[in-house]
């Protein structure tokens, strides 16, 4: 059984990269009145320290239980702001990031209404998936550090090389009596012409 929510949204205005075409003043009061929502606030740079030390300081003093962060690309600053939930003792898998950079105001510089309707609908799902956020535990397992590469092609050739160079033992599979795919019908390659 899953505890009652206290969803907080934090959404960045990364200087003008997000807040230069999406309101963020009307996103973030909208944002405050989605159900199980129990703070919205914005920050200049949720990434910078001060940021960081806001949501921690807010998971405390509003007693959060999840977190959602609208900002860029989880693969900039997930691991940053799971850390933040980290510090404070709320497990990191019950944080969420909504992308309203890459998604929202990049794409849609020219149309600043537009682009703050699609970022209400990107921090509505966000919250939507974060009240059904688990906690999870970190597990070690063994793994054998082989891999398989079907093909040996060009792609599957460079696959191989970079796999075996990261340490991995590598078994290359391919049906044709010799490697090379496509590359074996050019007779010179650009820009080496070998
Ligand atoms: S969290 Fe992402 S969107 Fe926000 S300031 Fe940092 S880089 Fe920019």
């Amino acid at each position: 059984m899953l505890d009652k929510p206290r969803i907080g949204v934090f959404v960045c205005e990364c200087g003008i990269n997000i807040a230069g075409t999406v309101d963020c003043d009307e996103l973030t009061e909208w944002a405050s009145t989605i159900p199980d929502v129990a703070l919205a606030i914005k920050n200049r740079y949720t990434c910078a320290e001060p940021g960081q030390e806001e949501i921690k300081h807010y998971i405390r003093e509003k007693n959060l239980n999840r977190v959602v962060v609208a900002s860029c690309t989880p693969r900039m600053h997930e691991s940053t702001f799971r850390n933040c939930c980290a510090d404070t003792g709320l497990n990191p898998y019950l944080f969420e990031m909504a992308n309203i950079r890459e998604h929202c105001s990049w794409v849609h510089s020219h149309d600043r209404e537009g682009a703050t309707e699609k970022a209400k609908d990107i921090i509505k799902i966000a919250v939507a998936r974060a009240r059904f956020l688990e906690a999870q535990e970190e597990l070690e397992v063994p793994v054998t550090r082989a891999a398989l590469v079907v093909g040996a092609g060009i792609a599957g050739i460079q696959t191989s090389l970079d796999l075996a160079d990261a340490g991995y033992q590598v078994y290359l599979v391919e049906r044709e009596p010799s490697i090379g795919g496509l590359m074996t019908h050019i007779n010179k390659s650009f820009p080496t012409m070998d």
